[in-house]
């Protein structure tokens, strides 16, 4: 085989706009403080892992999984403040979810609109299934919603499906739920509201979901604790939800995830604990920030905060964290208004004192 040939049989058959795009990177960590991810840096208590190996060594992986996950729906609806007019929908992950909403309003003329900065996967997913994204740019000045540009990008592209996610990734911020509510009620298509860090904000949409035909709301356990189980969910009513679930890939929840994210609901105030500990981390954090000659700490509802370092800085304070043993997310030239910015996961105490004392140091 010759290189010539890989070459030739890519570009005449792999789809231009994927080409164009690069794989979506996850650099390796090993050794490193993880303050990159979101991820919880807490594990669970040595009686607990117990308790569910016990569990898992009931399981039978010769067969294939429920295919609805209908327990684990029924726990997720108790447990979750889902309302008892709406269904849910599971995957693997919520960006399967995102992809599957994707799929179910696709085609070349539809658009997926949201705002940008935002969730980096939205516009890949748009890509993968040959839509047309949109990103409306927040405010500036604090990423809030720019709501003429949004009402005018509404009523101008007729978006098939709308992404927001509240509170937002990267910049952390809620946006005015007032303004959500008007789009919701503007927008000619479905709404997904992405609740991806619920667990460290008293603010959601949950309790909406029914008030409109077109809102949904997403969710994920990933970011609460469980992110190597790949699980999320999809609130909303139940017609639209049997739509989207016409385009799931049979048994997409293995069984290890039903079993283990139902036993883990079970317990669900052990990860409670361990939320409320990082939100007491990230009010810490973002103090100690506040203080820093030069860095500007964005407010922060979610398990993360944004920071803008000296103009021009930002790559070698990335690198110098990393020589250091300390990993965060590099955002200067992912977008315009991320220019000099780093995000850094609030992690343990002692991570967190860690990453300050670097920090000062390389400042
Ligand atoms: C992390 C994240 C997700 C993806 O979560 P998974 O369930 O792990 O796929 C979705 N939306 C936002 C805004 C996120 O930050």
């Amino acid at each position: 085989m010759k290189e010539q040939d890989i070459g030739n049989l890519i570009e005449h058959w792999v789809r231009p706009e994927i080409r164009a795009i690069s794989a979506y990177h996850v650099p390796d960590a090993s050794g490193l403080v993880k303050l990159d991810a979101m991820e919880n840096p807490y594990t669970w208590p040595s009686e607990l892992r117990e308790e569910w190996l016990a569990l898992l060594r009931t399981v039978d992986v010769n067969r294939y999984p429920d295919p609805q996950g209908a327990s684990l729906v029924e726990r997720l609806k108790g447990n979750m403040g889902v309302p008892a007019s709406a269904e849910l929908l599971l995957g693997n992950g919520s960006d399967e979810l995102i992809q599957m909403l994707a799929m179910t309003v696709s085609g070349p003329s539809r658009v997926v609109l949201s705002v940008d900065p935002g969730f980096v996967m939205y516009r890949m997913i748009a890509t993968f299934c040959g839509m047309k994204y949109i990103g409306v740019p927040l405010k500036a000045s604090d990423f809030s919603l720019d709501m003429p540009a949004l009402l005018q990008a509404l009523d101008q592209y007729q978006p098939a499906l709308i992404f927001l996610a509240y509170p937002n990734n990267p910049t952390g911020n809620l946006f005015a739920p007032d303004q959500l509510s008007r789009i919701v009620e503007a927008a000619p298509g479905i709404v997904v509201i992405d609740e991806a860090y619920a667990p460290f904000t008293d603010h959601s949409f949950m309790d909406r979901v029914g008030d409109y035909p077109n809102l949904m709301v997403l969710r994920t356990v990933s970011k609460m604790g469980l992110a190597g189980l790949r699980l999320g969910f999809l609130a909303g009513p139940e017609q639209l939800i049997g739509e989207i679930d016409k385009t799931r890939l049979p048994y997409n929840i293995n069984v290890l995830t039903q079993v283990s994210a139902e036993f883990a609901l079970q317990h669900r105030a052990i990860f409670d604990d361990q939320t409320n500990a990082i939100r007491a981390e990230r009010g810490r954090l973002f103090q100690v920030l506040s203080r820093m000659e030069g860095v500007t700490s964005y407010p922060s509802e979610a398990n993360f905060i944004l920071l803008r370092m000296p103009e021009g800085r930002a790559g070698e304070i990335h690198a110098g964290l990393r020589e250091n043993g300390i990993l965060v997310k590099l955002l200067d030239g992912a977008h315009a208004a991320l220019n000099d910015c780093l995000r850094v996961t609030v992690g343990t105490p002692e991570e967190n004192d860690r990453f300050l004392q670097v920090l000062a140091a390389l400042l």
